[in-house]
This record gives C-alpha cells, structure tokens and sequence, in this order.
C-alpha cells in the first residue's frame, strides 16, 4: 500500500533568468522567451480550432486535459478566449496534471509578465492555496470555469482520471529534456481518454511524439511552428462516439446536507430539479445540529477513507465561501487544533505532520503555542489546521437549497418508486408526487424504506451534542477543538461540543447520560475550560446519522439487486457492463457524522457524472464509493471498470 509520502508533493524549484522562469531540474524554460502568451494562443488555442468550435458549440461543457500546469499561463489564455466566445451558459472544465506545483509566490511573479491576463490571474492566485497531492478543483466565474489541478505524475494519474478530453494541451518541457513523460503509457493514456472530436496539440515536432500518437489512434499534422520554432504537431482522435448527456428534469429526495448539495450541483448544470423533503423545511435531522465542524480526518496511509475527507474539506471551504456563508455570521474558519490525546495520537499527528502539507493546509504545534491559539490550556501537542471552520448546517442547507432551479416540497413524504419508460415516478402511498428523467437517493437511513435501495447495508449511529454557556468572564476559546469529540469555539448562542456515537439506536430524545459523555470529553480535552464552565445542565440536541459498514459513503448509480439476485453473475470481468442497471437512479447517503465535509463532494461527483464532466476526484476514489460494492463483493466481484 503506497503511503501519502509517497506521493509527497515537491515544489518547484525555479530559477529566474531575464525575468523569466527556468527549471533547473530539467534545464529547459516554462515558456518561450520571445513572447510565452503568443506561443500557447498560437500552439495550444489556435491548433485545436478552439475559437471556431466555442464559437459553435452545442453540448454544454467542453473538457480540456493539459500534461504540465506550470505557471497556469495556457490556463489563463483558454480561460480568455473562452469568455469571449463560448456561449454564455456553457461550461469550461480545464484538467491540468502538475507533478512540481509552483509555489504561490513563484506563481505570482510568473504571471505577473501578462498584464493582459490581469483579472484572471488575480482569481487563479486567490484560489491557488492549500495545494495537495492528488485532485482539487477550484471554481471560477461562477462555476463557468473549474480547473482540475491534480498534483502528481502524468502516468499515475491519467489512468485514474475520469474525464474525457474534448482537447489535449499536451505541454510539459521538451522530449530531450524530459524523456520520463514522453512514454507510450502517455499516448495510450490519452487514447482512452478520447473521443472522435477530440483534437490535440502540442509545441515539440519530436518523432517520438509524433509515432507515439500515431499508435495510439491519432491522425497527426506536422505544421509550422511559433517563433524560432519551425514545427509543431496537432491532430484529432478517431474512434469513440462523443456522449452529450443534456440536462433535463432530477427529483432529489431529502433535504439533508447530501440532497440539497445535490440538488444545487445539478441545478447549476441546469437540471429542474424538484427536492422532497418529509420535515417542514431543509436541515432538519442529522443536518439539524446548532453546529457543524469542517476538518480533514487525515489517515497515515493514502486511502480513500483520507483522500475523501481532505478533497471534502476543501471543497466545501470553496463551496461556503462562494455561498458568502461567512459574511452572514453563519460560518467562520476559526482554525482547528486536533490533539494528540494520547500515544496512538501523538504517532498519527508525528506520521502526518511528516507528509509534506503546506503550512496553510496544517502544521504541528506544541501544546504551549496551541493553548495560545486556543485562548486556554490545554495539555497536548496537536496538529493545527489554521483554515478549518464551522458552520451552521441549517444555513448551510438553505444556502445550497436557494437556487431559481430548485423547487422544494416540503412535508412530502415520498415512499415509492415505480420506473418508466422516460424515468421514474415517485409515489407517497396512491398519489403521485412527480417525476423525472433521474432521481436521487439522499434520505439517510430511510433510503432503505425503496424497493430497490432496500438491500443497501446502511445502519444508524445516534449521536447527541451538549451546549453550554460561558459562566465567568475567562476568556473564550478561540479554535476548534478535536480530541476523541469536539467543541467549537465561544459563539452567541454558547458552546457547543460533542457528539456521542451511539450504533443502532433510533431514539432522538435527549439523554444526560450522553451530556455526562460529552463533559468527560471536555474534562480530558480542555480541563481549564471545562472548570470555567461548570457547574450547569447542558441544553442539547439528538440525531441519527446513516452508516455503511466500511465508514465510506455510498455514492453513484444502483444496479439492478433483484435481477442480480435472480440470476446471479458468474465471475465476469466487466460487471459494470454486464449487470442489470437501474437507469437514473442515484443515492448520495450513508456520510454519518461527517456529512458537512463529504456530502457536497458527494454531491459535485454524482452531477458530473450524470452531466457527463470531469470526475472531480480520481477513479480510486470513485471506485471505493460505488453504492453497490458491497452486493458485488457479495457475489465475488470487484468494480473493475473506473468511473461512474
Ligand atoms: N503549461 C504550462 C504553463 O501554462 O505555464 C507550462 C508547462 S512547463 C513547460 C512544463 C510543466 O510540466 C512543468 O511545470 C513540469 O513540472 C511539468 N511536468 C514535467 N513532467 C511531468 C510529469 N511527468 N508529470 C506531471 N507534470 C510534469
């Protein structure tokens, strides 16, 4: 198993030279000293035809891949020249695979030689923060542009990434200089992420490229080149028919976290989407807490469980930051110390403090330096992640709820669904409620109560939180804190902490055997602040969240569990293909208590894959997700084919 060092991202190193940037490591320059901005319109824009085909384009996104992001520059000229001739309401998805990310400084200094591209570069670097390894996706002009920047090497990450071209920049320093890349692994990488529309265009006229391409299924035009440079290739893929999906019409059932986030990513891929919730109004289960924690529960080795929880974290600070959740005094990032309460802590926060995160992302701290972010003592080192935040999930569900293509209907309690030819019906007993081309699952625990969800192996965990107020006049705490609980720090309505987990148990009522809980917990995280707040009876709060057995979330379509069961698979080795599907029918559930970091990830991967764009998460990730892992196991089969 590899282990996220690994994969430790290494930073560029640049050397400055006339102004421009060098890499020492492969001695060869980011861009072309006579004039870097002309080179990519005229190599990487002008050689895919991008102009005439954004100027006529029918489907509603369209998908570039680059191999080498570096200063972002061929980013910022597709952005460009995007905006002035795409049409209005379609989406530019831009995937970069970067193995040296520049550092935003570097980054900076970089694009500071394009005056021109001004307002574009000041967005990319107000985004280009907390840079991990792996997939993160940072959104622009209002979710008109996303780019997917994936820190690693370009042959470990191609065959993880579930996207389709619609045009290659194939950048990423000369082939004599970097013969690493230029493998057959990369033209064959690209080939099975292609599709008879798809162009490329790359600045070298090397051989090697040129046969390399041509293997792999790509028609290739050697034509003249920018500047000093005689030759360039372009070209166009030539198998694989292009599938648009349009959007059309979604019922999303439940108006927790998980289905509000996903009535909001398809709404802005314009799908009607109509959200039925049983309660009067949105948030009001597990999503219903007075406070909602956002950290990244980082994992010693690099596994799904961690990836989806860091890609999660930063997505939704993203999210509540383009929802100005803040500016409402409904969200703060007020940082978060995560103590090393005891030894296996105290080796976890060692192991992951080692792996290479930038500063802004986290940092260790000794217990002296976190008592002052805390603003009390407290008795442990810990790990600090300086952006992490609360939230008021209620707000936060309104928020992604309050969208022109949403409708809501409340006290709705939907129990049935019948498939027809178009899509499905949902039914509350004899009546019919609506329907729709897709439908999603996002119902907690009561996706059970569907026929054809009834299988799922989901189980709830009741979790009660406590809330305090401030007795003396000590000074409030000031962080998050996390230990084998949490509480967050000092807000109008007090402090809130906890949650009990307690497997099994449907009761909401409230418990002071779980207060008594969650005091201990307090006791042994922060005793200073504990003294100063008792005595008192806490207030408090129960909820049920939804579970799978390995703790992951239950994301992507459902297959077919009856028709499975009445005729069961023998060993195959494409299940994906040959099993019975339920054409449109999704769930995004089972985030148990950690809902607020996974579900709107969730939420982003399910409509890009229905709207047919670029995973926003490797297809590992995916993989690990599938709702139906656990019947396919139950047969012997494992989800072979990646992606959705
Ligand atoms: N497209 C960039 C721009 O707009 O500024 C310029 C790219 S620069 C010429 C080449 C980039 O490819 C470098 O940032 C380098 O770190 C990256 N690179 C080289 N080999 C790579 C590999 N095997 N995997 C991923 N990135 C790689």
């Amino acid at each position: 198993m590899s282990t996220h060092a690994d994969t430790l991202h290494h930073q560029a190193t640049l050397e400055w030279r006339e102004g421009q940037p060098y890499s020492p490591v492969f001695g060869d320059v980011y861009f072309s000293r006579d004039s870097g901005l002309d080179e990519t319109r005229h190599v990487f824009l002008q050689h895919n035809q991008l102009q005439e085909r954004w100027q006529c384009l029918q489907q509603p996104c369209f998908t570039i891949v680059e191999t080498g992001f570096g200063t972002g520059l061929n980013f910022l000229c597709a952005w460009q020249l995007w905006e002035q001739t795409a049409p209005a309401d379609a989406r530019l998805h831009f995937v970069s695979v970067e193995k040296y990310p520049l550092s935003h400084e570097d980054l900076a200094r970089a694009l500071a030689l394009w005056p021109s591209l001004g307002s574009y570069r000041d967005a990319l670097l107000a985004q280009y923060k907390q840079i991990v390894p792996g997939w993160q996706r940072l959104v622009f002009a209002s979710g008109k542009v996303q780019l997917i920047l994936i820190v690693g090497d370009v042959l470990d990450c191609l065959p993880r990434l579930g996207a389709h071209a619609d045009a290659w920049f194939l950048d990423g320093f000369a082939p004599s200089r970097n013969p690493d890349m230029w493998q057959p692994a990369l033209f064959s990488n690209m080939a099975a992420h292609s599709h008879a529309e798809t162009t490329f265009a790359t600045f070298t006229s090397a051989g090697i490229v040129k046969r390399g391409l041509q293997a792999a299924g790509f028609e290739v035009h050697k034509v003249a080149g920018h500047g000093r440079k005689r030759e360039m290739l372009c070209g166009r893929f030539t198998k694989n028919k292009r599938l648009a999906p349009q959007p059309g019409r979604a019922i999303v059932i439940g108006g927790g976290i998980a289905g509000t986030a996903t009535s909001r990513a398809l709404a802005e891929r314009g799908w009607q989407v109509t959200l039925m919730e049983q309660e009067n109004t949105v948030g009001q289960k597990a999503s219903g807490n007075p406070l909602g924690v956002l950290y990244p529960k980082l994992t010693r080795q690099d596994v799904p469980l961690g990836r989806l929880s860091l890609n999660g974290y930063l997505h939704s600070l993203r999210l509540l930051q383009l929802l100005g959740l803040q500016q409402q005094g409904q969200h703060d990032r007020c940082g978060m110390l995560q103590l090393a309460y005891d030894e296996r802590e105290q080796e976890r926060c060692d192991t992951i403090a080692a792996q290479g995160y930038t500063p802004e992302l986290l940092r260790r701290v000794n217990a002296e330096e976190a008592s002052q972010l805390a603003g009390t003592a407290l008795l442990h080192d810990a790990l600090y992640f300086p952006e992490a935040a609360w939230v008021r999930p209620r707000a936060y569900c309104e928020a992604l709820a309050s969208h022109p293509s949403i409708t809501t209907m409340f006290t709705t309690h939907a129990s049935r669904l019948q498939q027809t030819p178009d899509g499905w019906q949902v039914w509350s007993q004899h009546t019919l409620l609506a329907e729709a081309e897709i439908v999603i699952l996002a119902n907690a625990n009561q996706i059970m109560d569907f026929s054809q969800s009834a299988h799922l192996p989901l189980s709830a965990v009741r979790g009660q939180v406590s809330q305090l107020q401030p007795l003396t006049d000590t000074p409030p705490l000031r962080t998050l804190l996390c230990s084998d609980g949490y509480i967050g720090p000092l807000l109008p309505d007090g402090y809130c902490l906890g949650a009990t987990f307690t497997p099994d148990d449907h009761d909401t009522s409230v418990r002071a055997a779980d207060h008594e809980l969650n005091l201990a917990m307090l006791a042994r995280t922060a005793p200073e602040l504990y003294a100063s707040l008792m005595p008192q009876i806490p207030q408090g709060r129960a909820a049920i969240r939804c579970t799978s057995p390995d703790y992951l979330p239950l994301v992507g379509p459902l297959f077919d569990y009856a028709q499975l069961q009445a005729r069961p698979p023998r060993y195959t080795a494409d299940p994906v293909s040959s099993l019975p599907w339920l054409p449109g029918l999704y769930v995004n559930t089972g985030h148990g208590s950690k809902g607020l970091t996974t579900a709107p990830l969730a939420a982003e991967i399910l409509a890009c894959a229905i709207s047919g764009e670029p995973a926003p998460v490797d297809t590992a990730l995916l993989a690990a997700l599938d709702p139906n892992r656990f019947a396919l196991r139950q047969y012997g089969l494992k989800r072979l084919v990646q992606g959705l």
